[in-house]
């Protein structure tokens, strides 16, 4: 597997435009390459942690998606059953240690659906993540996934305005094709089912940049066998 696939990296992201279509001439895979594996990761709970060291022992770069406001504190989220679940955040000052070899990036200071708000709320949420997480990593920060994965044309417009260059969707594609527009894109599958597409990933055989593009939560992976299938993946 590591052989056939590299990770996605930033200066890849840097060379295109949001609104065009990927070619050739834009950029090319590292080596010559014509395989990558994006691993997109939300919410920035504390079993990123595991899953980081993971992705860093197979010599894999991961995208965690944080959200600044939540940095640090124990949130619970009301479920539809009735049902509270409580989640972790990773603390501030650790994000260069547990994500020291990984991407960070966007997920909305207070992981507010932006399908539901306005757009002045929206940009709040974008910039306030954008200027909280380039100050604690003096990284620059270009990229997001957005929270719920809930995004629409104007919204991916407005986000645009921000600096920041690729939007991230959860609309699974099961797919293995670059995406028309960085500001809207969608991915392969999610980690459940990524097993699933795997053989067909590396049986692949063309000539042109493809990519299997994988999203989820590490709090997902309190289930054992979940577990074990990202490792075994
Ligand atoms: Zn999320």
């Amino acid at each position: 597997m590591k052989q056939v696939i590299i990770t996605i990296c930033s200066c890849f992201l840097l060379c295109l435009s949001c609104n065009e279509k990927p070619s050739f001439i834009d950029f090319t895979y590292p080596d010559g390459k014509s395989k990558a594996l994006v691993l997109s990761y939300d919410d920035g709970t504390i079993q990123d942690i595991e899953l980081a060291r993971l992705f860093y022992q197979n010599n894999l770069v991961g995208i965690f998606n944080l959200n600044s406001g939540y940095l640090g504190v124990t949130r619970g989220w009301p479920q539809t059953d009735g049902d509270t679940i409580f989640q972790k955040y990773v603390p501030k000052d650790s994000l260069l240690i547990i994500y020291k070899n990984h991407e960070i990036a966007v997920h909305g200071a207070l992981h507010k659906n932006f399908t539901a708000i306005k757009n002045d709320e929206i940009l709040e949420e974008v910039n306030t993540d954008l200027e909280v997480l380039t100050q604690l990593t003096s990284r620059e920060i270009i990229s997001m996934a957005y929270p719920f994965g809930n995004t629409n044309s104007s919204i991916s417009k407005l986000i645009a305005k921000t600096g920041v260059i690729n939007g991230r969707t959860v609309a699974d594609t099961y797919k293995f094709d670059l995406p028309q527009n960085y500001m809207i894109w969608n991915p392969t599958c999610h980690d459940s089912k990524a097993l699933d597409y795997l053989d067909a990933y590396l049986d692949l055989d063309k000539q042109e940049l493809s990519l299997f593009y994988v999203w989820g939560h590490s709090w997902e992976f309190g289930d054992q066998n979940r577990w074990d299938n990202m490792v075994e993946f």
